[in-house]
């Protein structure tokens, strides 16, 4: 009789072993979908290290994934957790996504106004790191505001009130935390197949029907030129239907900030006063209006005419106080609203028209004023930020204030103003109009 040896069970299903895996990327070889399930699988239950790990997401940087590749991964990550199921809930649901910005405060305007329409909205956020802020920093700047809603929360109020903006439940592909925070110090973030698969993996785990992505292009983004944000808009567009999402994209100008406001809470009254159909920056009403119209086309429930009578009827702004009340948030304070310890206003030196604003200079003046967070760890200060008093196109006189700037520390204000005078560009002439949005993509 034959002695046959016990041998222990190998780690990896397939006997693939992780360094043939890193070392297959290495040479430009395309995984199969079941090793790179297993590969993710294996690294969530801690049985392949972060060096190794770490070895085959540079090796994507260089070397890239193909979309069945890319594909892989994101449900991979989707697995890792689970996927919220919005049945429960009636309607068509979107979600929405942007890539964001600085002074983008879309998402907070559009969820409200979506909802408004009979479109319900359960949207997931994460925080902000560096000078694009995150919508979740942006709602906790409203006392009371509960972002840490239970999943049961979340379905009880997207059910009630329509809408519900809350943060990443820790169970909703964890993969992604941890690939996410691997890359961060890395050097492995900047690879649209990376990007493409961490973004999707939690709007496909966050169980709506279709999905609405916003894809800023400029100083102020991620993706720095249009070619950059195509490639991911289309990638983006490419995951979502190969998991039977129904996709819309838009490629928006990220140059200059969005609206007059950069800063938590200063964001959030800016769109109070949008949403109550008051005077405000029509580059953002505009954006606005053109997200919340393709969200309305998606689900069949209208078009750009009936998203302006949202506005003006006032039940965009009825639903967002009833999403804020929902969730614990205070609605007096937009009768007595908080305001910095000190405000500064940067003057002009010379007469002229705004011809440019560079949104980078002032998202970096907006973290001087302490508007942002460098590290995850960092504690904002929701009342800092920046109003623009001189937008793009108008005229100023020498001396004319072009920027308030919100501050507790007349230091960091000080520090802040010299950024905020170099990204204002005054010229004789006046500026030629800007394109606001750059290009659009479908799929499904
Ligand atoms: N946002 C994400 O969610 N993931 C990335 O990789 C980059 C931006």
């Amino acid at each position: 009789m034959l002695h046959q040896e016990s041998r222990p069970e190998p780690v990896l299903q397939y006997a693939m072993r992780a360094v043939d895996f890193i070392e297959a990327k290495r040479d430009k070889k395309k995984h199969e979908t079941r090793q790179i399930t297993e590969f993710v699988a294996s690294y969530c239950s801690g049985e392949i290290p972060d060096y190794q790990v770490s070895a085959w997401l540079m090796a994507v940087c260089i070397n890239g994934l193909e979309d069945e590749e890319t594909f892989a991964l994101t449900q991979a990550m989707v697995d890792s957790g689970v996927t919220l199921d919005l049945s429960s809930v009636d309607g068509f649901k979107i979600d929405k996504h942007s890539t964001g910005g600085v002074g983008d405060k879309v998402t907070l305007a559009v969820v409200p106004l979506l909802a408004a329409a009979g479109i319900p909205v359960a949207k997931m956020s994460g925080r902000g790191l560096g000078y694009t802020g995150g919508t979740i920093d942006k709602v906790e700047s409203i006392p009371g505001f509960r972002v840490s809603l239970s999943i049961p929360e979340i379905l009880d109020t997207v059910s009630r009130v329509g809408a519900c903006i809350c943060s990443q439940t820790l169970d909703l592909a964890p993969a992604d935390r941890m690939l996410y925070a691997l890359r961060d110090v890395t050097g492995t973030v900047e690879s649209i197949p990376l990007v493409a698969s961490s973004i999707m993996s939690k709007k496909i785990a966050g169980g709506s029907d279709a999905i609405l992505l916003d894809v800023k292009v400029g100083r102020g983004a991620f993706m720095k030129t249009l070619e950059q944000a195509r490639e991911l808009a289309s990638l983006l567009v490419r995951i979502g239907n190969a998991h039977g999402k129904i996709v819309r994209a838009s490629l928006t100008s990220m140059d200059m900030p969005l609206g007059r406001c950069v800063g938590n809470w200063l964001e959030v009254q800016e769109v109070a006063q949008l949403l109550q159909g008051r005077p405000c920056d029509y580059r953002l009403r505009e954006e606005v209006i053109h997200f919340t119209t393709k969200g309305m086309e998606m689900a069949a429930k209208g078009s750009r005419p009936d998203v302006e009578r949202l506005i003006d009827s006032g039940d965009g702004w009825n639903k967002f106080q009833a999403m804020i009340e929902a969730q614990g948030g205070r609605l007096d304070i937009f009768k007595n609203p908080p305001t910095s310890q000190i405000t500064i206003d940067v003057l002009v030196d010379r007469s002229g028209y705004v011809t440019d604003i560079d949104a980078l200079a002032i998202g970096r003046a907006a973290m001087c004023l302490g508007a942002g967070r460098e590290r995850k760890d960092d504690v904002i200060d929701h009342l800092a930020g920046i109003e623009i008093m001189a937008p793009f196109g108008s005229r100023v006189d020498a001396g004319d204030p072009i920027a308030r700037l919100h501050s507790s520390s007349a230091e960091q204000a000080d520090e802040a103003s010299p950024g905020i005078r170099s990204g204002f560009v005054i010229s004789a002439q006046e500026a030629p109009v800007r394109p606001l949005i750059l290009g659009e993509m479908s799929g499904q």
